[in-house]
């Protein structure tokens, strides 16, 4: 029998049916699709009782294998969109997530044309590059300590033909330059406890960089904290602080930020309801 998206489809809706739900595995059939046969939206409808080539079907197969083993659609794809975006990805960086675009949408409204921004954990560069094209006049620099995930960020930047620097730091361990100033810091470090692990999906715990989600039960803010107190070196007077957080820590961060005399300090929920992005300005002077 020949196969057709129609029958692909069902293979996938049967095959899939533990690990996705109904319309996850129709949009995840849609992107490969449109990704693997360059097939738009209205060619989907249009063949999908068409007999397709036989090294699409076992390409098909073979992704539906790794899809079932928990493998992110992403990685198998080794792309996704954001803020209208393509990115390309890899299991060196973390997978973009929609509350990060919102981070973006949110410096967007909040901030007007920042001069130097840096992006701090940049890992697909994702941030970065979204805020270069938000504001092309910025100079933009994205640290990452993964060389790996640093690669990736300059393909991206390349892709994208955006001027945006990347550096491998440690942000541990920071050494400003003598003259290296911002007026816009943005973060989306590392901030799932051990703890919370228990809580995840397989896709994310086995496939997504460690390194890029996980912070010890003992010191869950240990990036912000360090962001924070190296702030007032590199952050011009009236400079913007912008982190992406974990849900659980709003008003210890709110806090701690409170302490060290920041101001202007907001908290944000996500879509989805949850507390998870904060703002701050640097006084004045
Ligand atoms: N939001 C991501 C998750 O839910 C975590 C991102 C991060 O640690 N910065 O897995």
């Amino acid at each position: 029998m020949n196969d057709t998206l129609f029958s692909l489809t069902q293979y996938a809706l049967s095959e899939l049916k533990d690990t996705y739900s109904e319309n996850e595995i129709r949009s995840i059939c849609r992107l490969i699709f449109m990704d693997v046969l360059n097939y738009t939206n209205i060619n989907i409808h249009l063949k999908k009782y068409e007999s397709l080539p036989e090294s699409f079907v076992n390409k098909f197969y073979h992704i539906i294998a790794r899809l079932k083993k928990n493998e992110p659609i992403q990685y198998i794809i080794g792309e996704t969109e954001f803020a209208g975006l393509k990115i390309k990805l890899n299991p060196a960086v973390l997978i973009p997530r929609p509350e990060t675009e919102e981070l973006v949408y949110w410096i967007g409204e909040s901030v007007s044309s920042p001069r130097r921004i840096l992006d701090i954990g940049t890992g697909s560069g994702c941030i970065a590059i979204a805020l270069s094209r938000l504001f092309p006049s910025a100079q933009v620099l994205g640290i990452d300590i993964s060389e790996e995930a640093l690669k990736t960020a300059r393909d991206n930047a390349l892709t994208h033909s955006v001027p945006v620097a990347f550096r491998q730091k440690n942000i541990l361990d920071y050494k400003p330059e003598k003259e290296e100033k911002y007026d816009l810091i943005v973060s989306n470090p590392p901030y799932v406890r051990q703890c919370e692990k228990k809580m995840m999906q397989k896709q994310v715990l086995d496939f997504e960089p460690h390194q890029a989600l996980f912070v010890p039960d003992e010191s869950p803010l240990l990036f912000y904290q360090q962001i924070a107190i190296l702030s007032p070196r590199i952050l011009l007077p009236g400079g913007s602080l912008f982190f992406e957080i974990n849900e659980a820590f709003g008003k210890e961060i709110q806090e701690m930020l409170c302490h060290l005399n920041f101001q202007q300090i907001e908290l944000k929920q996500d879509i989805f309801g949850k507390d998870r992005f904060v703002k701050c300005k640097l006084s004045q002077g």
